[in-house]
């Protein structure tokens, strides 16, 4: 039942949002993100996004971005979304996310944009840098705050930006009289971050330079075996696990205990006196067996476009209607005219 704040009786809001910008999620997106999503669902009341808004931050063809956008929304599904349960749309449906996206940039002090991680990363890595890459965070904190969501699962390498979502929100109550509920990041510790299989400091990432450091969600049983087993590990031949000391191997223990459910001291005991290569052949039938059932249903969602298209309309119906309430609210605190 939905209250007319739009909000589900008695649940706290969660929402989240994954940018289309490739054909495939990967791991990383799938530990760090899609699977609290879904837990989430069931305790939450869940508006889940394909930020394709996000995506233009960076260069993008403009079929593959409306393909991609498709593809998303079909991993969300594949990966356990229900859209009874949760709302699925696409970020560039509702208008008021750039609306809302704008007044926050106006919020938003110039050093304090240029501080952020990702901009740095992501400005160093690109020869044409965007304002729109500077100014994302911003765009992120109106998707959350539109939203009123109480809680935003995310990966670690959000945390930073999810920081700056709250100081949006307190600064803008504080100006204007409180308008924002003050959303807090869900990052799993355990979880928070999948490295790069080929370089185990750097985070598994779509935009990654190493395809064979990346396991995507849909790729099939012989790439992921492939992958795993040329998984870049460390000196010395013990499994343990040692984030600082050993990363290439702990971070394949993390995924392993984040598939598999088991604790990682548990999987450290069974590979005692055992070698790496049988932790990598251990783990790849726990990754082939978890992503197969997802990759069956996610080609079938995508034989059937038009059924997206319609989960994707009704979604943008039940989001649209709680963010134009809330970008009216802040126009008229702003102190914009009204026609
Ligand atoms: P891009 O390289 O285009 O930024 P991405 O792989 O970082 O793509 P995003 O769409 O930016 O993916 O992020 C979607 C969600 O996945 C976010 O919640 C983010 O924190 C999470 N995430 C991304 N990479 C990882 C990772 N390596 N480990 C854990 N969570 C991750
Ligand atoms: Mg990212």
């Amino acid at each position: 039942m939905t209250d007319s704040s739009g909000l589900q009786s008695g649940r706290p809001r969660s929402l989240s949002g994954i940018q289309a910008t490739s054909d495939s999620l990967h791991l990383g997106n799938y530990i760090g993100a899609l699977q609290q999503f879904v837990e989430q669902q069931e305790t939450h009341d869940a508006f889940f996004f394909i930020a394709n808004l996000h995506a233009i931050t960076v260069d993008q063809d403009p079929a593959q971005l409306r393909e991609r956008t498709l593809r998303t929304a079909a991993q969300f599904i594949g990966a356990g979304l229900d859209p009874q349960r949760s709302t699925l749309y696409v970020q560039s449906h509702i208008p008021a996310h750039t609306q809302l996206g704008w007044v926050l940039e106006c919020t938003t002090g110039l050093g304090e944009a240029q501080r952020m991680t990702q901009f740095k990363d992501k400005s160093g890595k690109n020869e044409h840098v965007s304002l729109g890459l500077l100014t994302y965070p911003a765009l992120m904190a109106a998707d959350i705050l539109l939203y009123q969501a109480d809680v935003v699962p995310v990966g670690e390498d959000q945390r930073q930006h999810l920081e700056m979502t709250r100081n949006l929100a307190e600064r803008f109550n504080h100006r204007y009289g409180d308008t924002f509920t003050v959303p807090e990041a869900h990052i799993l510790k355990s979880t928070a971050k999948v490295y790069d299989l080929q370089d185990p400091t750097a985070k598994m990432s779509k935009s990654a330079q190493t395809p064979a450091g990346l396991i995507e969600i849909l790729d099939d049983a012989k790439s992921i075996t492939k992958k795993i087993k040329s998984a870049v590990t460390d000196a010395g031949t013990e499994v343990t696990y040692d984030p600082e000391g050993k990363p290439g191997v702990s971070n394949l223990l993390t995924i392993h205990s984040a598939l598999s459910g088991r604790s990682i001291e548990d999987i450290v005991a069974e590979f005692e006196g055992r070698m790496y290569g049988h932790l990598k052949v251990a783990l790849a039938e726990v990754v082939v067996e978890t992503l197969r059932p997802l990759r069956e249903r996610t080609l079938e969602l995508l034989d059937d476009p038009a059924e997206l298209a319609r989960v994707l309309d009704a979604g943008a119906e039940t989001a649209g209607a709680i963010a134009e309430r809330t970008i009216a609210d802040v126009y008229d605190r702003v102190g914009f005219l009204t026609r």
